[in-house]
């Protein structure tokens, strides 16, 4: 019998998590833009020490608007995961939404993503655990059944931005 792997996922919003935010209204739109969260490389190594699995769930609305293309976004998205891996942090997987508000269901603080993470892995939601500067966030991830979640306050956004 093939015993499929019962991930302990630990789900993690990207801006103001992981990297600094941009200013209100404003989006990370380029890699040169893009600068880590202090404290983000030992929390992570912490929850990887800790039998966590890292998937990074982020919205990218600025997809839809044009700010940001498609490209841009998986451009980002390979340089953080080669910093990361840099520092022996692999990731799990990234889920972003790149869609307007109220066009989808996948926009948080609607569950979309976390609901596709679940059809894709073998996830325990209640060993699991996710973490966001955004309390909308967090509240979404008690209604979907994650057993904790922990709002980070991080780094003020990046006036430059
Ligand atoms: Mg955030
Ligand atoms: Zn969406």
């Amino acid at each position: 019998m093939n015993m499929e792997q019962i991930r302990k996922i630990a789900f993690l919003d990207r801006d103001g998590v992981i990297n600094v935010k941009a200013a209100p209204h404003h989006y990370i739109t380029s890699v040169a833009e893009f600068r880590f969260a202090r404290g983000i490389f030992f929390l992570m190594k912490r929850l990887l020490e800790d039998g966590f699995e890292l998937i990074i769930i982020t919205n990218q609305r600025g997809v839809s608007t044009g700010l940001l293309s498609i490209n841009t976004l998986n451009e980002i998205h390979s340089h953080m995961i080669s910093e990361l891996r840099r520092r022996n942090i692999d990731l799990l997987d990234i889920f972003f939404c790149p869609h307007a508000a109220n066009s989808c269901d996948c926009r948080k603080p609607m569950p979309g993503m976390l609901s596709i993470a679940c059809s894709k892995y073998h996830i325990d939601l209640t060993s699991s655990i996710l973490i966001s500067d955004s309390i909308e966030d967090i509240q979404m991830g008690k209604q979907f059944g994650i057993g904790k979640s922990q709002l980070v306050i991080t780094d003020k956004p990046n006036k430059m931005l």
